[in-house]
């Protein structure tokens, strides 16, 4: 696996792989990675030819009051099981080369990245187009893939990908889960063993309020009692829990598929997201 941090190396790196027509698969990712990463690059080898990981802490999708500094950074972990999973090549800038000096264009989400995670974290979701924009830039894959896990982030890129015509294929691989059910992320290293412990109790509750959704129940009561079961079970606050549709991403009155559960909730000082589908 090449491990490249300069865009004209990668330019000329991909161009090597895409030669005879084999095709390119990229997986952006922030590092730290683990099994529900591991399961995307799974799904990039079966789809195309060669596999391209980007690893990039991007500073602009991070609030000044947010983990930037804290978030969890290790490279030779992360190479050594990208080797294991047969990656071709590993994209690695440093921020000095994703935002030279003067860097002064972006991308700004209007309507889908205003409620949910977008209102809690405002300006999050222009920094994650304008970045995943430059790496579709950077590396011209065929496909790129991202996790079912950010709900919203995939159906802005979907809708980034349809409106500024980048020619290529957005997949969504489903959420990978620890085996209490709850959902792989690099944050659940910040929860300490008693809240890695509480912290199933969030998607149980998703779970249950989807099924019950599902089965006509009534949503303000569905919603309600899914929220104090999350707190009931050690976390502090639910920053949300919403019925939207799953690709308009517009709040349901009731259930309309296809619609998904989207969530929030923040245990001590981290905050953890999930979503079920509805029906
Ligand atoms: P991140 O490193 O958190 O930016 O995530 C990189 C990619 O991995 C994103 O497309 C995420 O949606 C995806 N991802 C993270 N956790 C999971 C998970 N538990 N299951 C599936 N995809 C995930």
């Amino acid at each position: 696996m090449q491990i490249i941090r300069d865009i004209a190396t990668l330019h000329r790196a991909v161009a090597a792989l895409k030669q005879g027509g084999k095709s390119v698969a990229l997986v952006p990712t922030m590092g730290a990675l683990h099994d529900g990463h591991l399961s995307l690059v799974q799904m990039a080898r079966r789809v195309a030819d060669h596999v391209v990981v980007s690893i990039f802490v991007n500073p602009t999708q991070f609030g000044p009051n947010e983990d930037f500094a804290a978030y969890p950074r290790d490279e030779a972990r992360d190479a050594a099981l990208l080797v294991n999973e047969g990656v071709s090549l590993l994209w690695a800038p440093d921020v000095a080369v994703m935002y030279p000096g003067g860097h002064s264009t972006h991308i700004e989400v209007a309507e889908l990245g205003a409620d949910y995670c977008g209102a809690a974290r405002p300006g999050h979701f222009d920094g994650v187009a304008t970045v995943v924009a430059k790496l579709f830039n950077q590396v011209r894959p065929d496909i790129a893939i991202f996790g079912e896990k950010d709900w919203q982030q995939l159906a802005i890129i979907r809708r980034m990908a349809r409106d500024l015509d980048f020619a290529l294929d957005i997949l969504g691989a489903p959420i990978a889960r620890d085996a209490d059910g709850l959902a792989l992320s690099s944050r659940n290293a910040y929860l300490s063993p008693e809240q890695r412990r509480a912290a199933a109790a969030f998607p149980n509750a998703l779970k249950a309020a989807a099924a019950a959704l599902a089965n006509g129940g009534d949503m303000y009561e569905t919603l309600a009692k899914a929220e104090a079961a999350i707190v009931a079970g050690g976390f502090d606050s639910v920053d949300y829990i919403a019925l939207a549709d799953a690709a308009s991403l517009e709040r349901l009155a009731d259930v309309r598929p296809p619609a998904r559960l989207l969530a929030a909730a923040r245990i001590g000082k981290t905050r953890l997201i999930d979503n079920y589908p509805v029906g």
